[in-house]
């Protein structure tokens, strides 16, 4: 690891100070602390921002309030969000492990960087650590690699399973710097790799995650999040699919669903949902809207599969979210 220097922030104030001149922010470091220890991050400077209030878990209204510090087991095991979205906690007890879920917060977990094994291999040529370098997922090894949303220049899948169930469920979020507060939807923060990569979100330079905000919404109860991986933990998704229903007697009146491990962002399955409004949910339904998430698809020889895994899975998610009804 190479040389930095670290500091603490004791108020947001100082933290994003420190962040416009330069410094990286670290909280739990389970991504940063990883990829500096092979040089694939190389920060001067880091800003410790642990010691700042920003771990409450609370309710406001309808509206289900997660500090960007909450630790990501704590978010999971906090009997309001198990009330209010339990999808919300079934995605994060499906992502990383117990000891990682205890340090990981919930900012850091959207801002996590891509799990693409040539991005950590500093000979291998790579857009997002080495800008106009090249893609060696494209011509090499891609099985796990998107399938929607790619471009000439990766083809990365974003790696948060939390980030699927917020894109689902029209969360917004919070943050705070140089130029002030605004909020924005949790979907508005991740960019298409496009021709820039290297450039994953829209935080201006020392803007701070404060907190992330989940409407309740009627459709709570009748939601689910199904992961399928090579193995049962400590795994990323080859497919992952949030689903959320709301119900007037037996029609479907709204419906929310997003995909993982298919998409170079977390992917909002709109022509899915549209197709689903106003239809009696059974599994020829299902099927029939299924199928308009790969309409766009792009997909390599490695990750072809995904083409069938994607839709089966919706049909299984929405099928799951009749079981918890
Ligand atoms: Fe790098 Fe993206 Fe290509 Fe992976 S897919 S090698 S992260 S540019």
């Amino acid at each position: 690891m190479l040389p930095f220097v670290l500091e603490k922030a004791k108020t947001a104030e100082e933290a994003i100070a420190a962040a416009a001149a330069g410094a990286r922010f670290i909280a739990g470091g389970t991504t940063l602390v990883d990829l500096m220890r092979e040089e694939v991050e190389r920060p001067e400077r880091l800003v410790d921002i642990n010691a700042l209030p920003l771990a409450d878990i609370r309710v406001e209204g309808d509206v289900l309030v997660l500090g960007a510090l909450a630790r990501m087991s704590d978010v999971a095991a906090h009997p309001d969000v198990q009330r209010i979205q339990p999808l919300i906690a079934e995605s994060l007890i499906e992502g990383a492990s117990p000891q990682l879920r205890n340090m990981a917060t919930i900012g850091g977990n959207l801002l996590q960087r891509v799990r693409c094994p040539y991005f950590r291999m500093l000979d291998a040529p790579c857009n997002k650590h080495e800008p106009g370098s090249g893609c060696a997922a494209i011509d090499g090894l891609h099985a796990g690699h998107a399938i929607l949303g790619t471009s000439n220049h990766c083809i990365a899948t974003h790696p948060s399973d939390l980030a699927v169930a917020l894109v689902a469920l029209d969360a917004t979020m919070r943050v705070s710097g140089p130029q002030g507060e605004r909020s924005f939807a949790v979907d508005d923060l991740f960019r298409l790799p496009g021709d820039t990569p290297h450039l994953e979100h829209t935080l201006l330079p020392g803007e701070l995650i404060m907190e992330v905000r989940v409407p309740a919404g009627g459709s709570s109860r009748r939601a689910r999040y199904l992961k399928v991986r090579d193995r049962a933990s400590y795994e990323f998704a080859l497919v992952s699919v949030a689903a959320a229903l709301s119900m007037e007697g037996r029609v479907i009146r709204q419906a929310r669903l997003a995909a993982g491990g298919v998409g170079t962002r977390p992917w909002r399955l709109r022509p899915v949902e549209e197709a689903l409004i106003g239809k009696a949910p059974d599994r020829q339904v299902f099927e029939a809207a299924a199928q308009l998430a790969v309409r766009e698809a792009r997909p390599l020889p490695h990750n072809h599969y995904k083409l069938e895994l994607l839709p089966r899975t919706i049909v299984r998610a929405l099928e799951m979210t009749g079981e918890v009804a």
